[in-house]
């Protein structure tokens, strides 16, 4: 059986999260989506919120796990029977930071490959940061996440904003 990992902060999981979780469905027999605990900046939404939004938002697709991770990637990718890491890249700027960091996971594992999906064009300028700032700004996001979380990114704002 084919497994890929696919790893990120997910805060809160995006259209082009999505984009790149169906495409990878297609490649691999499994896919698990794990949303790391240690991410550098402080998260809007937990942990569980988090694995919940995507649990919510693949559904439909059949070979998709959700899980969480707060040690080393590759010491998860290598207990849960992978040898894959998947990362989606977007611009040129997100391409220093993941050749960075794909060549310290093939250096602390090397059996271990990141292979880079591209993003769907569409998606492109699409960040979780974005969707966060759009939506305390009361900018209409509503197309830019899965519709199943319209609403909780919306009452988040809306508590925080009380
Ligand atoms: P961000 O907060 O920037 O959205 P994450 O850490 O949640 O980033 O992203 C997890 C993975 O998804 C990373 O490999 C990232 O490059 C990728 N990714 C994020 N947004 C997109 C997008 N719009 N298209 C393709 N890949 C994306």
């Amino acid at each position: 059986m084919r497994i890929a990992v696919y790893p990120g902060s997910f805060d809160p999981v995006t259209c082009g999260h999505i984009d790149i979780i169906t495409r990878a469905s297609m490649v691999y027999d499994k896919i698990i989506v794990v949303v790391s605990k240690n991410s550098g900046k402080k998260p809007l939404f937990t942990v569980e919120e988090r694995m919940d939004f995507i649990k919510r938002s693949t559904t439909h697709l059949s070979n998709v796990y959700i899980d969480c991770c707060d040690g080393l990637l590759v010491d998860y990718v290598k207990k849960s029977g992978s040898n894959v890491i998947i990362k989606g890249l977007r611009a040129v700027s997100d391409f220093e930071y993941e050749f960075q960091m794909a060549l310290a996971n093939k250096k602390i594992e090397p059996q271990i490959e990141t292979l880079f999906m591209m993003t769907d064009a569409k998606y492109s300028y699409l960040s979780s940061s974005i969707v966060k700032e759009m939506a305390s700004l009361g900018a209409d996001f509503t197309d830019l996440v899965p519709s199943e979380i319209i609403n909780d990114i919306k009452n988040k704002f809306r508590n925080n904003g009380e």
